[in-house]
This record gives structure tokens, sequence and C-alpha cells, in this order.
């Protein structure tokens, strides 16, 4: 047996883990990431980062590597399949990326090879005892002395089992499939280029979905297909070959010829959240802490996210910064924006028609979304942009997402967070508040009445005074 330390042990490098591991390593913790795959797939069941995700990529300098292994720029989100333009959101960045989630992680790994983080492939995490010290990880060959532990090991956590958590929601009826199928020609009428939801995917008979995504190959393309209503005895029996023929047939007719079934993989409509992000020294992150169906192209993003919002928390609290209950600051943010997620799918759930006043209702639905205001109030959330957190001060500001702008520099404000400091943007001179703090003069702010604002690391704003006393030390 191996003996180690680590400041923080990550389990699971998929994209929670890695985006974790990479905020620690940037704060100069040291992180020990434990992966049980021997390597990755290669395979994707995300393909899209929503607007926020962009941002928070983008304020660590990692947008234009995302970027550069994305295949598709769309124009919009949805909400229950119905399109919905990010209407109105001051962002740089109102699309959603198509890009496989097994390059997302790709682009975080290389990101932490360059920060000197190797993952440990091929080491499970199987045990893990804590203390009121830390926590000693038992993983193959390796046993891990470190402070703290984050379950970033996905929807079926061993972490969180080991925790005896509670992991509540909505058990589902229905199930869905997503395979990956080349096509022998373009079928009629589908789509080469993935460049909108519209017309991307169609409900077929009652309760039933089908959707219709364009991937990078030619003629190679994502069919996710389910039933709201039934579901097999077994959610993890092998998809057949007859399954997603029928759901080609019945999308595109029988004369289209499939040339490969590149991968397929069933997921139920049952959303659970865990009923706590932190026990002791052990966190969890991602979909070790929520799952849900894949409505709207939001899981993945959610996990991305609460690792940004993790990360510097976490480190603050090893470095002997944070001020008293700032971790526990991860769980009161993060499990409400997890909380709302799974509202909205429960939402996106009930707008697939299994009845006739369902399918009025949706079309009812569907109408709503011309306006303006319906389009924003719907893309803020499966963008993400709509987050605000819980904080004293009643300005508008406070607690939102720092929407980026130009410095009279010519850079942009979000480059100012690349090396994950908090920002104090002000417009007279101001004495720097905290060692933590890169102060920045600024001719005007996005809020005309404000002087000043404090940004904390993750690129939201923590208030309008510049005090840093509620969360440093
Ligand atoms: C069909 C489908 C389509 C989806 N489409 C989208 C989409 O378009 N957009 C979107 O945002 N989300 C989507 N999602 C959701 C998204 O895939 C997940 O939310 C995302 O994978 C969560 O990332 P994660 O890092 O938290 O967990 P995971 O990706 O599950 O990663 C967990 C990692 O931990 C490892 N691991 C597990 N146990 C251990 C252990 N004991 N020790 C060490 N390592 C361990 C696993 O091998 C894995 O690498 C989709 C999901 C499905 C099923």
């Amino acid at each position: 047996m191996q003996e180690l330390t680590a400041e923080v042990v990550v389990a699971g490098a998929g994209p929670t883990g890695l985006m974790l591991a990479n905020e620690l390593a940037l704060a100069g913790v040291d992180v020990l990431v434990l992966e049980r795959m021997h390597e990755r797939t290669g395979l994707s069941k995300a393909l899209n980062l929503q607007p926020r995700t962009a941002e928070v990529l983008d304020l660590r300098g990692l947008l234009p590597r995302a970027r550069d292994r994305s295949f598709a720029t769309v124009a919009d989100g949805h909400f229950a399949v119905i399109p919905v333009p990010y209407t109105g959101w001051d962002t740089r960045h109102p699309y959603q990326l198509g890009i496989p989630q097994a390059e997302v992680e790709a682009a975080l790994e290389e990101r932490l090879a360059e920060q000197g983080v190797k993952v440990r492939r091929g080491h499970e995490l199987t045990n893990f005892v804590q203390d009121a010290d830390g926590v000693t990880v038992t993983a193959g060959d390796l046993r891990i002395r470190a402070a703290y532990l984050v379950g970033c090991d996905g929807g079926r956590s061993g972490v969180r089992k080991a925790l005896n958590m509670s992991f509540e929601g909505i058990e589902g009826q229905g199930h869905g499939v997503a395979a990956d199928v080349l096509f022998k020609s373009t079928p009629p009428n589908a789509p080469t280029q993935w460049r909108s939801m519209t017309n991307m995917v169609t409900s077929q008979s009652p309760g039933k979905f089908i959707g219709v995504i364009p991937l990078a190959e030619p003629n190679l393309y994502r069919i996710s297909f389910g039933d709201r209503l039934n579901r097999p005895a077994n959610l993890r029996a092998d998809v057949t070959d007859e399954e997603v023929h029928q759901a080609v047939t019945e999308r595109f007719g029988a004369e289209v010829e499939i040339a490969e079934i590149r991968w397929a993989s069933r997921f139920s409509d049952d959303s659970r959240l865990a009923e706590t992000y932190k026990v002791g020294r052990v966190l969890l992150a991602g979909d070790a802490a929520h799952t849900h169906f894949p409505a709207g192209g939001q899981g993945l993003n959610l996990g991305v996210q609460d690792a940004m919002n993790l990360g510097w928390k976490l480190a603050a609290e090893l470095n002997n910064r944070a001020a008293a209950g700032l971790l526990d600051t991860y769980e009161s943010e993060r499990r409400t924006v997890a909380k709302q997620v799974l509202d909205n799918i429960a939402a996106q759930n009930a707008l697939i028609p299994t009845t006739p006043n369902q399918l009025a209702l949706r079309a009812l639905f569907r109408d709503l979304t011309t306006l303006p205001e319906v389009q924003h109030h719907l893309s803020g959330m499966v963008s993400g942009l709509n987050i605000r957190y819980a904080t004293e001060e009643t300005h508008s500001a406070t607690g939102t997402r720092l929407p980026d702008f130009p410095l009279p520099s010519g850079n942009q404000a979000s480059t100012l967070f690349h090396k994950g400091n908090w920002v104090l943007l002000t417009k007279t001179p101001t004495p720097n508040p905290h060692t933590e703090v890169l102060v920045a003069e600024v001719p005007e702010l996005p809020w005309p009445d404000l002087e000043k604002i404090l940004v904390r690391p993750d690129g939201y704003i923590a208030n309008t005074t510049g005090e840093t006393t509620a969360w440093l030390t």
C-alpha cells in the first residue's frame, strides 16, 4: 500500500471533478484526483455548454480551448423542446456551444496537467474514514490522508452512499435512450448542422419524444428518444438495435438506412437531490449531489458551476482565510440552484403531453414563449444566467453575475479573474481591502448608480461596499 497525503482528494474525473481540481490547483491547493476508469471512453452524454458555463470558463481563460473543440454554435436553448432564444441577457455568449462532454473533459484535463496535476486513473475510491482533522481515503493500492474529500463520482456516487445520505426526489415513470447513429446518407428533412433547437426535436404519439442533433461528422446524429409513461423493467439493460431502428423509422421513415450505431445508453426521468452537500470533511458536487432527466441540457453545466462555487471557498478554508461559515455557503447557494433546476425539469416533463388537455396546454405555452419576457425568463433558467445568490444587500446587482464588459485597456473585465482572485471594480481610487483582491479602476460599471462592486472569484457580486470581512479573514 502506497501512503500519500494531499489537501483535497477529488473522487471522479468527470467534468465536475476536473473543474474543481483546476480551481483548487489554481489556488495553490495540493489536490489529488482519483478516477476509476483507466482511460476516458471518448463517449459523451452531454453535448453543450450553456451561456453561464461559457462565461465561467471565460473567467479562467478556458473558453477558447473549449471553442476549439466544439462543433456547433446554437442560437437558442430550449424548454420542454420549445426553442427559447437568450433574449435580453447582457452576455457576450448568448448561445449554446455544441461540444461533446468528452471534449470538455479533455480540455479540463489538459489544463489540469499544465498546472502539474495528473489524474490518477485506474484508481477507484473504495473506502474512506473521516475524523475531526481529515479523511483517510483508500483507492486500489493508494491510501491518502487529506483534509477534505469531494465526491464528484457521478449519479451513483459511492461517496454519497457511504455517507448514508438521503437522495430523494421525484420517481419518474418514463425513460429515454440516447444513441449516436451514423446514417448511410443524410435522412430526409434532417438538419446537417446544429444551429438552432427549432425542428431539432419532435414529439410523436402521446408521451413520446424524439430529438435529432447533427454531430461533427457528416451523417452522424445524436438521436434521443423515449416515453414519458413507460420504462423497461431494467433501466440498465442494453439498448437493442431494434429499439433504435424503430425510433429512426418513426422519425424519418422506413427507407432510411443506418450504417452504424456507435453508442446507445438509457436514462431515467427520476430527479433526486442530496439531503446535504457536506458532512464533516466530505463534500459532494455535480451528479453525485443531483441527478435529473437531461431536459434543456443542464446537468454538466450545473456540475461545472458547482465546482466553480466550491473551489475558491475550499481553498480559502485550507489557507485559513475563510470567514466563519464561508464553506457552508457552498451548500446553501448550490443546493438552492440545483433545486430550481430540478423544478424546471419537472415543469418541462409536464409539458411533454400525454393527454389531449396537456396537448392544448403545451400549445398555449408555446404561444406564450413568443413573448420576449417569457423567453427571457425561461432562457435565464436553462442558461444559468438568472442565478442570484442570497445576500444581505438589497441592490439588484448583489448576488448576480458580473456581466462582462470592456476595460479601458481593451481587455475584457473577465480577464481580471484568470488567476481565481477577487476583484474590486471601482470608479475612484480605493485602498486594497485584502491581499486576495485585485483592485481595478474603471470609468463605468454595468450599474451606473454604483461607485464600486466587489466580485467573488466565481464572478458573482459580493457587495457594493468593497468590504471583504463577511467572506475573508
Ligand atoms: C443521455 C444524457 C444526455 C445528457 N445531455 C446533457 C446535455 O446535453 N447537457 C448537460 O449539461 N448535461 C447533460 N447530461 C448530464 C451530464 O452528462 C451529467 O450531468 C455530467 O456527466 C455530470 O458530470 P459529473 O462530473 O458530475 O459526473 P460524471 O460525468 O458521472 O463523472 C463521474 C466520474 O467519476 C468516476 N467515478 C465514479 N465512481 C468512482 C470512484 N469510486 N472512484 C473514482 N472515480 C469514480 C466515473 O468513472 C466518472 O468518470 C446528460 C446526461 C445523459 C444521461
